[in-house]
């Protein structure tokens, strides 16, 4: 158990006593050497399996890390992200501390607080709409309650998204919409777990009394929230192993702080702090460009950086892609993914990352065009289909009155009792025919049923009602079953993943960072964020940008500002179409109109004719090999930034 892991991880698995904290870049290993330090406290029977609670940030993880505990001879740990054991705990507390079952989980909570605008005359478009949730969210997590919601954003110095008189407003108005309609969010799971454990001595001496261990991954964005929660868990006892990377904080906007993480020596001075350097993921040239986007990072954070070191063989030179325009980015990205496919890359081993979900759309066209099966994750519309809703609704009853029901009572172990569910309600085993609405509904709760399976499989004992709280909280947190494909996800959703080959897309100003991040905080969270994207990648890892939105368009976008921190990126020229409109065209770049007809500019090194500003500029191509080095890409790449500062884009 203790062979797979080096000197420093191995000090962190038998480091079974008291408070331990590891920190360390991605890639590192810190997610292996907690998941070996819990087989490792079960095998020497230093920890009951049942008496360990292990958190993760993501459903996906938290899988990842029960089959690998079972792997490793250590099946029975509770492997949960923070919600979800507090969602569990809160069910099963709920009648005693409070009486009747637990409100059901608001199914479209952005619908409820568009309701909640419209209520105090506010119309909220989706952006809007956006953060509106998000600045709820944030009061929420950082227990501000509507009425100090102004006021604490003024002494937080966040910069609100709209008059925070009316973010209050609509904030009060959206608790009292969930209040009449009995429900309850995801930050409510986490207050009211709180709130019973604060109160109810005797419930907070259940819980202790059954978790004695406790390790939780990617603490560097834990919230004020969870962390209470982690706190009232604990009591006076000192069990706990935290392993997290502060260059990776990239919640800070939804209240998370890496202060915890950094703080953890000062709250707990006899802790073991443990630090990995090695890079065990991705290949030297990748670790490279992380280490060179990291090395002029700002911040707290940054301060306690670690230089990653690659221990894989050398790999292919990371790829710098420009293109004209964005759909020509998304079929050119779609194009190297087939021909990677074809190559005998599975799919499942690539991902298309990008910083917004609202990005995704192109992907999914540019690879349905192709042929090449996708999966999103995090910007997933699955449980909003009216299937899937309609069947969650379906289990929901038979969870509850299932004894009255034939069917159930003769389906046995969770998946035939789920397929009996869905059969009734018309769901049959065979695909239909063609493609379409029916085929969408049926691969829809096919999935479902699959998802039964592999959740049965995993956890033996699980009952419907498990599976129908599983599918609630994959719903709260968008986690959709997954399909065999490439990954479509957003920055955000890649966190703690990794895939052989890695496409970042959209890597201009404004999107990277993004045109709302303002103070040099969030930039400095922005750059966190490649960073994350960069090191998701062990083999291959392709960076791309479009000069403009559509084909034709004007070609007014910069590459990101962060591309140039990258170290040792070699640059080429993706499905160019750059546009010049007849004779007094629009030039690329700058989106100055030019007036009368102009002499065309030639590459000094392979004569042809230039349209882009930029290039035009230096008189050479961009992707001309024999005169691209990292100085000349270095210098359009000011020169573009210079101009779009110029002209305040
Ligand atoms: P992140 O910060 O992105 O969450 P991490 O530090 O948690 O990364 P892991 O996911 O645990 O890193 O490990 C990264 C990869 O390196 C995994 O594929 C893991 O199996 C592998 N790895 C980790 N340690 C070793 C080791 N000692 N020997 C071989 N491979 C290792
Ligand atoms: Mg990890």
């Amino acid at each position: 158990m203790l062979a797979g892991l080096d000197p420093e991880q191995r000090a962190v698995a038998t480091a079974l006593h008291g408070p331990v904290c590891v920190l360390a870049g991605a890639g590192t290993g810190k997610t292996r050497a907690l998941t070996h330090r819990i087989a490792y406290g079960v095998r020497t029977n230093r920890f009951q399996p049942t008496s360990v609670l292990a958190v993760t940030f993501t459903n996906r993880a938290a899988g990842e890390m029960r089959g690998r505990l079972r792997q490793l001879g250590a099946g029975g740990v509770q492997a949960r992200t923070f919600h979800s054991a507090a969602l569990r705990q809160l069910q099963y507390f709920w009648p005693k501390a409070v009486g009747g079952t637990l409100p059901r989980l608001v199914e479209r909570k952005a619908q409820l607080v568009a309701e909640a605008g419209a209520a105090c005359g506010i119309r909220l478009d989706r952006n809007q709409l956006r953060d509106a949730t998000g600045e709820i969210e944030w009061a929420k997590v950082t227990q501000t309650v509507p009425g100090d919601y102004a006021e604490s954003v003024a002494k937080s110095q966040r910069h609100a998204p709209r008059d925070p008189a009316e973010l209050a407003q609509i904030y009060a108005r959206y608790e009292q919409l969930k209040r009449d309609r009995g429900v309850i969010d995801f930050e409510d799971v986490l207050l009211l777990t709180i709130g019973i454990l604060q109160d109810r001595r005797d419930i907070a001496d259940h819980v202790r009394a059954q978790y004695q261990h406790f390790v939780v991954d990617e603490y560097q964005d834990v919230s004020p929230l969870q962390q209470r929660l982690l706190e009232l868990w604990l009591g006076d006892r000192d069990s706990l192993c935290v392993v997290g990377d502060a260059s990776q904080t990239i919640y800070s906007f939804t209240g998370a702080t890496p202060e915890h993480l950094l703080n953890f020596r000062v709250r707990h001075p006899e802790a073991t702090v443990v630090k990995l350097v090695r890079d065990y993921r991705s290949t030297p040239q990748i670790v490279h460009l992380a280490n060179g986007l990291l090395s002029q990072a700002r911040g707290r954070a940054a301060d306690h950086r670690l230089e990653l070191v690659s221990q894989r063989d050398t790999g292919p030179e990371p790829q710098h892609i420009e293109y004209g325009d964005e759909p020509s980015e998304a079929e050119g990205t779609a194009r190297r993914i087939r021909d990677l496919i074809a190559a005998g890359v599975p799919a499942g081993e690539i991902a298309v990352l990008f910083r917004t979900n609202g990005q995704s759309g192109l992907y999914e066209q540019a690879l349905t065009d192709a042929g090449v099966p996708y999966q999103l994750r995090g910007a997933e519309r699955f449980f909003e289909r009216r299937e899937v809703r309609e069947a969650q609704a379906a289990l929901r009853g038979a969870a509850r009155f299932g004894g009255n029901d034939a069917a159930l009572d003769l389906a046995d172990d969770l998946a035939s009792q789920v397929r009996a569910v869905l059969s009734a309600s018309g769901w049959g085993a065979q695909a239909p025919v063609g493609s379409g609405a029916s085929r969408d509904r049926w691969e829809s709760l096919a999935a479902l049923a699959r998802l039964a399976e592999d959740f049965g499989a995993a956890q033996p004992d699980a009952s419907l009602a498990d599976f129908v709280t599983e599918l609630d909280e994959r719903a709260a947190s968008q986690h959709a079953p997954t399909v065999q494909g490439v990954t479509l996800a957003s920055l955000h959703a890649a966190k703690g993943l990794e895939w052989d080959a890695v496409f970042l897309v959209g890597l201009t100003e404004g999107m990277m960072p993004i045109t709302y991040a303002r103070t040099d905080e969030q930039l400095e969270e922005e750059r966190r964020l490649l960073y994350v994207g960069i090191t998701r990648a062990r083999f291959r890892l392709t960076l791309s940008w479009s000069l403009s939105r559509a084909p034709g368009g004007r070609a007014h976008r910069v590459p990101s500002r962060f591309l140039k921190d990258l170290r040792g990126a070699s640059a080429t020229r993706g499905a160019s179409s750059f546009s010049v409109a007849g004779t007094g065209g629009i030039s690329a770049g700058t989106g100055t109109p030019r007036r009368g007809p102009r002499k065309p500019i030639r590459c000094r090194s392979c004569g042809r004719s230039l349209t882009d500003a930029g290039e035009m500029k230096l008189m050479r191509c961009e992707g001309c090999p024999s005169d691209m080095d990292e100085g000349v890409y270095e210098r359009l790449h000011t020169w573009r930034a210079a101009e779009a500062e110029r002209l305040g884009q």
